[in-house]
Protein backbone atom coordinates (compact mmCIF):
# COMPACT_ATOMS: atom_id res chain seq x y z
CA UNK A 1 0.00 0.00 0.00
CA UNK A 2 1.18 3.26 -0.74
CA UNK A 3 1.91 5.58 2.05
CA UNK A 4 2.81 9.55 3.09
CA UNK A 5 5.04 10.40 5.73
CA UNK A 6 7.22 12.63 6.94
CA UNK A 7 11.08 12.05 7.43
CA UNK A 8 14.79 13.84 8.38
CA UNK A 9 17.26 12.40 5.88
CA UNK A 10 19.72 10.58 8.24
CA UNK A 11 22.84 9.31 5.32
CA UNK A 12 22.49 9.27 1.98
CA UNK A 13 24.80 7.77 -1.19
CA UNK A 14 24.10 7.62 -4.72
CA UNK A 15 22.94 4.62 -6.48
CA UNK A 16 24.43 3.37 -10.10
CA UNK A 17 24.22 6.31 -12.67
CA UNK A 18 21.56 8.53 -11.44
CA UNK A 19 19.68 7.19 -8.25
CA UNK A 20 20.75 8.07 -5.00
CA UNK A 21 20.16 5.44 -1.85
CA UNK A 22 18.91 7.34 1.47
CA UNK A 23 18.06 6.28 5.42
CA UNK A 24 15.40 8.36 6.72
CA UNK A 25 13.69 9.03 10.43
CA UNK A 26 10.58 9.39 9.47
CA UNK A 27 7.28 10.14 12.13
CA UNK A 28 5.34 6.57 12.05
CA UNK A 29 7.29 4.21 10.48
CA UNK A 30 10.47 5.33 12.36
CA UNK A 31 14.03 4.27 10.18
CA UNK A 32 13.50 3.48 7.19
CA UNK A 33 15.99 2.94 4.13
CA UNK A 34 14.74 4.11 0.68
CA UNK A 35 15.62 4.42 -2.89
CA UNK A 36 14.83 7.63 -5.28
CA UNK A 37 14.82 5.81 -8.74
CA UNK A 38 16.31 8.97 -11.34
CA UNK A 39 16.86 10.89 -8.34
CA UNK A 40 19.72 13.12 -10.60
CA UNK A 41 17.39 12.92 -14.13
CA UNK A 42 15.92 16.22 -12.35
CA UNK A 43 12.34 14.68 -12.00
CA UNK A 44 9.38 16.46 -10.96
CA UNK A 45 8.48 13.83 -8.29
CA UNK A 46 11.39 15.21 -6.85
CA UNK A 47 11.40 19.02 -5.53
CA UNK A 48 13.53 18.54 -2.52
CA UNK A 49 17.48 18.51 -2.29
CA UNK A 50 17.60 16.00 -0.03
CA UNK A 51 20.41 17.43 1.83
CA UNK A 52 21.15 16.05 5.33
CA UNK A 53 19.30 19.00 7.75
CA UNK A 54 16.12 18.42 5.73
CA UNK A 55 12.64 17.43 6.36
CA UNK A 56 10.78 16.38 4.20
CA UNK A 57 7.64 14.59 2.90
CA UNK A 58 8.16 11.47 1.18
CA UNK A 59 5.73 8.90 -0.33
CA UNK A 60 6.88 5.39 -0.55
CA UNK A 61 5.79 1.63 -0.77
CA UNK A 62 6.40 -0.16 2.31
CA UNK A 63 7.03 -3.88 1.90
CA UNK A 64 9.08 -6.55 3.27
CA UNK A 65 12.93 -5.79 1.78
CA UNK A 66 15.37 -3.58 3.35
CA UNK A 67 15.08 -0.97 0.87
CA UNK A 68 11.57 0.73 -0.32
CA UNK A 69 10.92 2.48 -3.76
CA UNK A 70 10.06 6.30 -3.33
CA UNK A 71 8.14 7.88 -5.57
CA UNK A 72 7.90 11.34 -4.14
CA UNK A 73 9.54 14.09 -1.86
CA UNK A 74 8.74 17.91 -1.12
CA UNK A 75 10.86 19.80 0.98
CA UNK A 76 8.48 20.67 4.23
CA UNK A 77 11.37 22.63 6.45
CA UNK A 78 15.72 23.82 5.19
CA UNK A 79 17.62 24.10 8.73
CA UNK A 80 19.90 25.62 6.75
CA UNK A 81 21.21 27.51 9.49
CA UNK A 82 23.02 23.99 10.59
CA UNK A 83 25.21 24.44 7.58
CA UNK A 84 26.61 28.15 8.45
CA UNK A 85 27.79 27.32 11.77
CA UNK A 86 30.58 24.73 12.50
CA UNK A 87 29.58 23.74 16.32
CA UNK A 88 25.83 23.85 15.57
CA UNK A 89 26.72 21.54 12.37
CA UNK A 90 28.51 19.07 14.56
CA UNK A 91 24.96 19.14 17.31
CA UNK A 92 23.14 18.78 14.23
CA UNK A 93 25.08 16.01 12.94
CA UNK A 94 25.48 13.88 16.01
CA UNK A 95 21.56 14.21 17.18
CA UNK A 96 21.05 12.28 12.89
CA UNK A 97 23.83 9.55 13.59
CA UNK A 98 22.46 8.72 16.99
CA UNK A 99 19.23 7.97 15.17
CA UNK A 100 20.97 6.09 12.09
CA UNK A 101 23.40 4.28 14.74
CA UNK A 102 20.69 3.53 17.19
CA UNK A 103 17.49 2.90 15.80
CA UNK A 104 15.82 0.04 14.49
CA UNK A 105 14.13 -0.35 10.95
CA UNK A 106 10.09 0.37 11.23
CA UNK A 107 9.89 0.98 14.82
CA UNK A 108 8.15 4.39 14.88
CA UNK A 109 8.38 6.76 17.55
CA UNK A 110 7.09 10.15 17.54
CA UNK A 111 7.98 11.67 20.55
CA UNK A 112 11.40 11.12 19.38
CA UNK A 113 10.30 12.33 15.84
CA UNK A 114 9.01 15.26 17.36
CA UNK A 115 12.15 15.55 20.02
CA UNK A 116 14.45 15.77 16.50
CA UNK A 117 12.77 18.48 14.88
CA UNK A 118 12.57 20.67 17.99
CA UNK A 119 16.28 20.13 18.79
CA UNK A 120 16.87 20.96 15.13
CA UNK A 121 14.65 24.35 15.38
CA UNK A 122 16.11 25.64 18.61
CA UNK A 123 19.72 25.18 17.50
CA UNK A 124 18.66 28.37 15.59
CA UNK A 125 18.89 30.52 18.19
CA UNK A 126 19.55 28.49 21.38
CA UNK A 127 23.04 27.45 22.74
CA UNK A 128 24.06 24.18 20.84
CA UNK A 129 25.40 22.42 23.90
CA UNK A 130 22.79 22.69 26.33
CA UNK A 131 20.06 21.57 23.02
CA UNK A 132 22.51 18.72 23.13
CA UNK A 133 22.85 17.28 26.48
CA UNK A 134 18.48 17.85 26.70
CA UNK A 135 18.24 16.08 23.63
CA UNK A 136 20.26 13.18 24.86
CA UNK A 137 18.48 13.40 28.20
CA UNK A 138 15.11 13.20 26.38
CA UNK A 139 16.00 10.42 24.28
CA UNK A 140 17.18 8.07 26.31
CA UNK A 141 13.77 8.46 28.54
CA UNK A 142 12.23 8.21 25.21
CA UNK A 143 14.08 5.23 23.77
CA UNK A 144 13.42 2.89 26.95
CA UNK A 145 16.79 3.47 28.88
CA UNK A 146 16.51 6.35 31.40
CA UNK A 147 19.25 6.55 33.78
CA UNK A 148 17.71 6.64 37.13
CA UNK A 149 18.59 9.96 38.67
CA UNK A 150 16.23 9.86 41.86
CA UNK A 151 16.75 6.54 44.04
CA UNK A 152 18.98 3.31 44.32
CA UNK A 153 18.83 1.01 41.74
CA UNK A 154 19.43 -1.97 43.98
CA UNK A 155 17.34 -1.25 46.99
CA UNK A 156 15.16 1.51 45.72
CA UNK A 157 15.93 3.87 48.48
CA UNK A 158 15.61 7.69 47.74
CA UNK A 159 18.86 9.24 47.57
CA UNK A 160 19.35 13.01 48.80
CA UNK A 161 22.55 13.59 50.30
CA UNK A 162 25.65 11.67 48.23
CA UNK A 163 24.99 10.76 44.49
CA UNK A 164 27.05 8.08 42.85
CA UNK A 165 26.50 6.66 39.23
CA UNK A 166 26.77 3.52 37.74
CA UNK A 167 27.01 3.78 34.01
CA UNK A 168 26.66 -0.42 33.74
CA UNK A 169 23.43 -0.45 36.72
CA UNK A 170 22.06 2.79 34.31
CA UNK A 171 21.83 4.58 37.54
CA UNK A 172 22.61 5.76 41.01
CA UNK A 173 23.47 3.36 43.41
CA UNK A 174 23.63 4.18 47.60
CA UNK A 175 26.92 4.04 49.25
CA UNK A 176 25.79 0.65 50.94
CA UNK A 177 24.52 -0.87 47.80
CA UNK A 178 27.53 0.89 45.67
CA UNK A 179 29.85 -1.64 47.58
CA UNK A 180 30.11 -4.07 45.21
CA UNK A 181 29.42 -1.86 41.76
CA UNK A 182 32.78 -1.45 40.52
CA UNK A 183 32.06 1.54 38.03
CA UNK A 184 30.80 4.11 40.42
CA UNK A 185 31.56 7.96 39.71
CA UNK A 186 30.44 10.58 42.08
CA UNK A 187 28.36 13.48 40.90
CA UNK A 188 27.25 16.66 42.45
CA UNK A 189 23.60 17.18 43.88
CA UNK A 190 23.40 20.02 41.69
CA UNK A 191 23.74 18.03 38.55
CA UNK A 192 21.41 15.28 39.47
CA UNK A 193 18.97 17.41 40.64
CA UNK A 194 18.96 19.43 37.09
CA UNK A 195 19.11 15.93 35.23
CA UNK A 196 16.01 14.56 37.00
CA UNK A 197 14.62 18.33 36.17
CA UNK A 198 15.45 17.63 32.55
CA UNK A 199 13.87 14.31 32.45
CA UNK A 200 11.03 15.58 34.06
CA UNK A 201 10.05 18.46 32.26
CA UNK A 202 8.96 20.24 28.75
CA UNK A 203 11.74 21.33 26.77
CA UNK A 204 9.69 25.04 27.67
CA UNK A 205 10.19 24.80 30.78
CA UNK A 206 14.12 23.35 30.72
CA UNK A 207 14.59 26.58 28.43
CA UNK A 208 14.68 28.62 31.73
CA UNK A 209 16.89 26.23 33.52
CA UNK A 210 20.28 27.25 34.55
CA UNK A 211 22.80 25.31 34.63
CA UNK A 212 27.03 25.77 35.40
CA UNK A 213 30.02 25.05 33.45
CA UNK A 214 30.80 22.25 35.92
CA UNK A 215 27.59 20.86 35.88
CA UNK A 216 27.68 20.28 31.82
CA UNK A 217 30.68 18.65 32.48
CA UNK A 218 29.36 15.70 34.38
CA UNK A 219 26.59 15.61 32.38
CA UNK A 220 28.24 14.91 29.02
CA UNK A 221 30.79 12.71 31.25
CA UNK A 222 27.66 10.50 31.76
CA UNK A 223 25.70 10.93 28.84
CA UNK A 224 28.86 9.98 26.86
CA UNK A 225 29.82 6.91 28.67
CA UNK A 226 25.87 5.69 28.71
CA UNK A 227 25.62 5.93 25.12
CA UNK A 228 28.87 4.10 24.37
CA UNK A 229 28.19 1.23 27.45
CA UNK A 230 24.65 0.83 26.81
CA UNK A 231 24.63 1.68 22.70
CA UNK A 232 27.69 1.53 21.25
CA UNK A 233 27.73 4.67 20.38
CA UNK A 234 30.76 6.90 20.72
CA UNK A 235 30.78 9.62 18.96
CA UNK A 236 30.10 11.68 22.00
CA UNK A 237 33.10 10.76 23.62
CA UNK A 238 35.40 11.09 20.99
CA UNK A 239 33.79 14.44 19.83
CA UNK A 240 36.58 17.62 20.34
CA UNK A 241 33.51 19.77 19.95
CA UNK A 242 33.23 19.76 24.05
CA UNK A 243 37.05 19.72 24.91
CA UNK A 244 36.59 18.37 28.19
CA UNK A 245 35.42 15.50 27.28
CA UNK A 246 38.60 13.64 26.25
CA UNK A 247 40.23 14.52 29.40
CA UNK A 248 37.35 13.78 31.99
CA UNK A 249 36.97 10.06 30.37
CA UNK A 250 40.80 9.26 30.82
CA UNK A 251 40.43 10.31 34.25
CA UNK A 252 38.38 7.82 35.19
ZN1 LIG B 1 20.86 0.96 47.74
Amino acid sequence: MIEKDLGFVLRRYNFRETSLITTLYTSRFGKIRGIFKGFYTFKKEFSSSLDIFTLNEFVFYPKKSEIWLISHADLVSDFSYLREDLPKAKVGALLLNLLDKTMPLWDGNLQIFNLVNDCLNSLKQDNEVKVLYVFLIKFLSLSGFKPEFNHCMKCQKTLDDEFYFSVAKGGLVCNVCGKNVGDLKKITKQACRSLLYIQNNDLSLIDRLKVSRSCEEEFFYILGRFLGYHFEFNDLINSDFFPVLPQLVSQY
